[in-house]
């Protein structure tokens, strides 16, 4: 078709001839392809610009000092509504690269905080160096007791096996965790805990007991006591084997009452108990030898 005939053709109404509808199903046809072609081009230039894009980013260029990186991760891990535990957290964030790791190792505020749980064996210079990062800074230790304890009882008490396994050593080594967090399957393992440490003060370490005197704050949940008649063999004073002047804020879960001396801590603000009945007395002795108690939560 010469140029003429295609003017004509635009300009008008005039009909088509079989070989001229031939034609122009030919060049559409070779245009379309021709689009599709530059379409494609066009979508694996701007991939390719993504990926140059991607591996210009200011953490592949360490733009982003350490110091910022840390702060994110503080933020992240510190005020993360993730269900995760802070270490599982902090481990994923080591695994990301090794810039990543770099700058986690400087941030002291997410080694502070630890979950340990279920049984041992567990390898406890592990976590003394993980706890080491932390510097200077408070600890909080969570210790989530999953032993099943079989064989305790009032005749052959069987220490528990957290303790056993070198516990006790962790918790009075310096800088020992301002906060900590029992959750024991049986009640009679922090009595075990205490003894352990006490022992310590008495052998090798005069110092053991002083440097458990740093726990301020103090959650203990005791899921049972193996054997009711057992719990009578625990010091009259179990709570308050903790230092009185440090302790300022303390929750306990307790299967039933013990006979345990009223609490005196003279700095404690805040108190939580948790346990059906607490008898009254004990509880308002408590409260009288706590003066600076600000918040009392009784979950009955
Ligand atoms: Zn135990």
């Amino acid at each position: 078709m010469d140029h003429h005939r295609f003017e004509v053709l635009t300009s008008s109404n005039s009909t088509l001839s079989a070989l001229e509808i031939d034609y122009l199903r030919q060049q559409l046809n070779s245009r379309s392809q021709a689009i599709a072609r530059l379409q494609n081009e066009l979508k694996i230039l701007q991939s390719e610009c993504e990926t140059y894009e991607s591996l210009l980013s200011p953490l592949r260029r360490n733009a982003v000092p350490l110091e910022i990186l840390g702060l994110i991760f503080t933020k992240a891990v510190l005020n993360s509504q993730n269900s995760l535990p802070s270490d599982e957290q902090v481990q994923r964030i080591c695994l990301v690269c090794r810039g990543w790791r770099n700058a986690a190792l400087a941030t002291p505020a997410i080694w502070g905080q630890l979950e340990l749980k279920g049984s041992p064996p567990v390898n406890f210079a592990t976590i003394q160096r993980w706890l080491s990062r932390a510097g200077t800074l408070p600890r909080r230790l969570s210790i989530i007791d999953e032993c099943s304890h079989e064989g305790i009882d009032e005749d052959h008490p069987t220490v528990c096996p957290w303790v056993e396994a070198g516990l006790p050593a962790l918790l009075t080594e310096a800088p020992t965790p301002k906060e900590l967090i029992l959750i024991l399957n049986e009640g009679q393992c922090l009595q075990h805990l205490l003894n352990a440490i006490q022992k310590l003060n008495f052998d090798e370490r005069p110092d053991a007991w002083e440097l458990w005197d740093s726990i301020q704050d103090l959650q203990f949940v005791a899921n049972q006591w193996h054997d009711p008649s057992y719990s009578h063999c625990l010091h009259s004073d179990l709570l308050n084997c903790f230092s009185q002047e440090s302790m300022s804020s303390l929750s306990v879960t307790l299967p039933s009452f013990l006979q345990i001396d009223h609490l005196s801590f003279p700095n404690l603000t805040e108190l939580e108990l948790a346990l059906r009945r607490w008898p009254v007395k004990w509880v308002l002795d408590s409260l009288a030898e706590s003066p600076a108690l600000r918040y009392l939560t009784i979950n009955l």
